[in-house]
């Protein structure tokens, strides 16, 4: 069964309040697959979810460095493989051993998909709304890995839930 949830913020901070309430939900092993185009706010989203999880450090975009990694509540794994032109590029990083321990974000990870376990939570930030500072963020999943969560996901995004 596949899944969607649509949601919408009104500038950064209610981005990263949006990704707060997501990463009450995350649990070691999940893995979150960001798309959208530059400056969507992947990074951004990014951010709320190492706030939540009680990293401390500042949450930079990984473009060069391809995988960050940070510690809090849970590991977080933060990836950006915007410039990843081969698909052996990807496994250079390890992509298994990565998902082992703690929670993955992967931004433009939608051209990895092949490599990735299916069980994983689609996030894409459009930016579109009635200004510059709104975006609207679909929630998706085919993988078990979050069907049992998504009614407590609807009841966590519901703030900023599509009417
Ligand atoms: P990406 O990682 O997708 O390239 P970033 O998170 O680095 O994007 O940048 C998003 C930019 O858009 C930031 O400058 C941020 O302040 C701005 N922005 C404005 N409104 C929003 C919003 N609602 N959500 C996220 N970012 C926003
Ligand atoms: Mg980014």
């Amino acid at each position: 069964m596949s899944l969607e949830i649509w949601a919408r913020t009104s500038g950064p901070i209610d981005t990263q309040r949006l990704a707060a309430a997501v990463a009450d939900l995350l649990e070691d092993g999940d893995l979150l697959v960001l798309a959208g185009d530059l400056g969507a706010g992947k990074t951004c989203f990014t951010q709320g979810i190492g706030q939540a999880l009680g990293i401390d450090q500042r949450i930079t975009s990984p473009t060069f460095t391809l995988a960050n990694h940070y510690q809090g509540r849970l590991e977080l794994n933060h990836l950006d493989v915007y410039r990843i032109e081969q698909l052996s590029d990807s496994l250079d990083l390890d992509l298994p051993e990565l998902l082992e321990t703690g929670v993955t974000v992967i931004e433009w990870g939608e051209q990895l998909t092949p490599e990735l376990p299916s069980s994983h939570l689609n996030v894409k930030l459009l930016l579109d709304g009635p200004t510059d500072d709104h975006r609207r963020l679909s929630f998706s999943s085919d993988g078990a890995a979050w069907a049992g969560r998504w009614d407590a996901l609807a009841a966590a995004l519901e703030e900023w839930a599509e009417p």
